[in-house]
């Protein structure tokens, strides 16, 4: 048999909120589960990360000064955590095993993240959902996501979003925006682009490590786009 095939999934906290923009849809989180379990079944390892947009971002935290930004950093990465939790509850409800490695310590809640144990649940089958970040204040979920996805040794990381891919100028601006299906790390980081935050970029290009732009929100997308499905609309950056 040959070696599975590991991806890294990252969406953000809004994605999870729905049409209200804030706190948590479990239709969605369902939905989610679903998307990911068909990867799952098809032999493919899944990491995931998700960001915490939906409850707390630490800019907008500290903006008028009350609160210190690391502590709204703080705040963020527990976002996080929330999210994972409640996805971790809609993939088990699904069928699947699933663990949730914070790279903030808080044994009571979840693992912390052990990259070597993070290989061993994913070998095993497992999802497993990196909480927390990088634990660090001053990242991004999208460098979490990148960092995490490079340590395990995934084969590309997956941003997934609501619209197809990256376009070259807004689709939902101008009529005429074309979807760019492959791009390098230089055009990405480019401001009418910009695919994750420049750390994130950087750090994928770095270390040569593949972002795939898609949309979650279709279904079957995920697993269509895995399956090399020449239907699948999606954008690469290598
Ligand atoms: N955050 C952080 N360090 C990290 C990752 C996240 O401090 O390594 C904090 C930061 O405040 C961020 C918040 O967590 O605003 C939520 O993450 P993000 O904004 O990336 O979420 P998303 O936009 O993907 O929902």
């Amino acid at each position: 048999m040959g070696k599975k095939r590991r991806i890294l999934v990252k969406f953000s906290g809004e994605a999870l909120a729905g049409e209200s923009g804030f706190g948590i849809d479990n239709s969605i989180l369902k939905f989610i589960a679903g998307e990911i379990k068909e990867l799952v079944l098809n032999d493919i390892e899944v990491g995931i990360v998700i960001g915490g947009g939906n409850i707390i971002r630490g800019v907008s935290a500290a903006k008028d000064g009350i609160i210190k930004r690391t502590s709204g950093d703080h705040m963020g990465m527990l976002a996080t955590v929330i999210n994972s939790i409640a996805m971790r509850e809609a993939l088990e409800r699904s069928g699947l095993e699933v663990r949730v490695q914070s790279a903030i310590k808080m044994e009571a809640i979840c693992e912390t993240f052990i990259v070597g144990r993070a290989q061993r649940h994913l070998e095993k089958g497992r999802v497993v959902i990196f909480a927390a970040g990088t634990g660090n204040p001053f990242f991004t979920t999208d460098t979490a996501a990148t960092l995490r996805a490079i340590e395990i040794g995934s084969d590309m990381i997956i941003k997934a979003t609501k619209v197809d891919g990256v376009y070259n100028k807004d689709p939902h601006k101008f009529e005429d925006a074309v979807l760019l299906k492959s791009l390098n790390y230089e055009m990405a980081m480019s401001d009418d682009i910009k695919v994750m935050d420049d750390t994130a970029i950087a750090l994928a290009k770095d270390n040569k490590l593949p972002i795939l732009v898609c949309n979650m929100f279709k279904a079957g997308n995920l697993l269509n786009i895995m399956n090399g499905d020449e239907n699948a609309l999606y954008s690469i950056v290598k």
